[in-house]
């Protein structure tokens, strides 16, 4: 299912994508002068996704690896759906993932070098005003086998589209009275070049421009202009843009005075397995509150992973393993939380947390004594150094770390069986105490004084080990436990079912009463680390002092203990 074309070896003599092929075959070629110039064009109707990211990869990957430029353009011709809001929360997004851009314009910049090519189009007869109905507009255009048929505003006089055009932005006509077609062809091939719609009337207010205008470019007539406008070399976007392709070429042909072209290039978008890219579906849930915020860490946005506990080294290195190809496909969720386990596996800090607490109780241990253990901070990185763990009598451990009636395999605590307690001593389980109704409240156990580290039995083997918290030196923190947003792979096309129906009801579990080690209680929201045993865990922005919040980024799919 997985279009991973490229190879993903770690040496640096990876293949070239796609792109860097005609990157520098143009270069050898002296194409431009040998100038790279690139662009990222968001439209701020939302907050960017991972699908952004994949995007941003490439346009600020290309500029920084061949010595060029990429400009982040907002492409914002349609105020009915932009926002100031997305503008910034957009630039934060990309400085998060650790790209730079060389300036920051706006299509919008352009709406006057925009209406002057459009009035050239209409005075070089290659423009018209059509007062159809968008329906009937819509009947004539055809079928892909079927030419269409041409409106009867098309051969109407130059001049009088010219006074109506003008009018179109005088504010006097109500939306949809009139728009402005591209003179080409009601009979190619390709439907995009049937007199494509290049203006509209628009009569929402311009988070930039305010009421200035009241007709608007397509996004088709502003996207390639302004890419002709800023210089860009290569205009990279996803596949779905390849028809669209002659339309932005001929529409450069008609501007064009020098030899100089900006390229469009396609490549596959990225799509992701039990969540979806779509910025409208994705505002729904945010409108409707079937979650927190763009940034509840179960979106697919970047602000949402950013808050789950994802790095921007986790998500660069995704989009590089998944490469950039011809041909759309699904990308496995899986291997996006590869990617974040691989790097917090090498970042983090090994803690004990304990999700669902029972206490522990020595009961050969005596009551006043507390040691310190010494415990190592990541064993893949020993400059992350050691710490010291308190041990005393009474400790947290996992409820399900202990049962009563073992099967044999069981390696855990079960009355008469001995497990490590990691970093400490091997404990022979003894019992535990239940309450009226049978469920065990307290589970006992006897130490072995000769197996701690550096005493004589310190190297004896158990089969099992498990982590535990010193009870005095625990803190209570909430737990969040994230899981997958939706329950089927591609909710975003699932037919006969509104895609909020097909959202995961136990993507969101809380936890109010989870217990972590002392030394996390000065934590700061996005600090990350490993709870062993368990997954990687953040502390989230809703933690106060003294009122602890973690999200769970990704479970640990397999325990240490089995793994040693
Ligand atoms: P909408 O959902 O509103 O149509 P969009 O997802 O296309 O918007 P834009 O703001 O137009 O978002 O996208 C900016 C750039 O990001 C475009 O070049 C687009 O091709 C690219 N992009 C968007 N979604 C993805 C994706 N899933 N994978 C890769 N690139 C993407
Ligand atoms: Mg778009």
């Amino acid at each position: 299912m997985n279009n991973v074309e490229q190879s993903t070896t770690s040496d640096n003599k990876k293949s070239l994508n796609f792109i860097e092929v005609i990157v520098e075959k143009d270069l050898k070629e002296g194409k431009n002068d040998g100038r790279i110039q690139t662009r990222f064009p968001p439209e701020p109707n939302g907050y960017l996704h991972i699908g952004h990211a994949k995007a941003i990869c490439i346009d600020f990957g290309i500029a920084e690896k061949y010595n060029g430029v990429c400009n982040l353009r907002f492409d914002d011709t349609n105020p009915v759906k932009e926002d100031v809001e997305y503008v910034d929360s957009i630039m934060d997004d990309i400085h998060w993932l650790g790209f730079e851009w060389d300036e920051v314009l706006y299509a919008s910049d352009y709406f006057p070098q925009l209406w002057d090519f459009a009035v050239q189009l209409i005075k070089e007869d290659k423009a018209y005003i059509d007062e159809q109905s968008a329906e009937d507009i819509a009947k004539q255009k055809g079928t892909p086998t079927n030419p269409g048929t041409n409106s009867p505003y098309r051969d109407r006089p130059i001049e009088e589209s010219l006074q109506l055009f003008e009018k179109m932005n005088s504010g006097d006509l109500p939306e949809g009275a009139m728009v402005l077609r591209a003179k080409i062809d009601m009979a190619a091939s390709n439907m995009h070049l049937r007199d494509p719609i290049i203006y509209r009337i628009i009569h929402t207010p311009h988070h930039r421009t305010g009421t200035n205008w009241k007709a608007y470019p397509m996004y088709d007539f502003a996207h390639g202009q302004s890419d002709y406008f800023e210089g860009v070399t290569h205009s990279i976007c996803t596949l779905e843009f390849e028809v669209h392709r002659p339309l932005y070429d001929w529409f450069i042909d008609q501007l064009a005075d020098s030899d100089y072209r900006p390229h469009q290039y396609e490549f596959n978008r990225l799509n992701l397995t039990y969540t979806m890219m779509s910025k409208r579906k994705l505002l729904q849930l945010v409108q409707e509150k079937l979650v927190s915020g763009w940034n509840d860490p179960r979106m697919p946005t970047l602000s949402g992973l950013r808050r789950r506990g994802y790095t921007p080294e986790s998500i660069r290195n995704f989009v590089d393993s998944i490469g950039y190809t011809k041909y759309d496909g699904m990308n496995d969720l899986a291997l996006l939380e590869h990617s974040i386990k691989e790097d917090l596996n090498a970042k983090t800090h090994r803690v004990s947390g304990v999700l669902d607490p029972i206490k522990l109780i020595i009961t050969n241990y005596p009551e006043d004594k507390t040691e310190m253990m010494e415990t190592i901070n990541n064993p893949e990185d020993e400059s992350m150094g050691s710490r010291e763990i308190a041990f005393t009598k009474e400790l947290y451990i996992e409820r399900d770390d202990f049962m009563e009636d073992a099967p044999k395999k069981y390696f855990r605590l079960t009355p008469g069986r001995e497990v490590r307690l990691k970093s400490a001593y091997i404990v022979m389980c003894t019992g535990c105490k239940k309450d009226d109704n049978g469920n065990v409240t307290e589970v006992y156990a006897e130490y072995d004084p000769e197996t701690r580290s550096g005493m004589p039995q310190s190297g004896r083997r158990v089969k099992g080990t498990i982590h535990w918290i010193s009870v005095p030196h625990s803190v209570n923190t909430e737990v969040r436990l994230y899981d997958r947003l939706f329950t089927v792979e591609d909710p975003a096309n699932v037919k006969d079912q509104d895609f909020k129906e097909l959202i995961n009801p136990d993507s969101l579990k809380i936890l109010k009463n989870c217990k972590v080690e002392e030394c996390l209680k000065d934590a700061k929201a996005g600090d990350s680390f490993q709870f062993q045993r368990i997954g990687y865990f953040n502390v989230d922005i809703d933690s106060t002092p003294g009122n602890m919040v973690f999200n769970r980024t990704v479970p640990l799919r397999d325990s240490w203990a089995r793994k040693k």
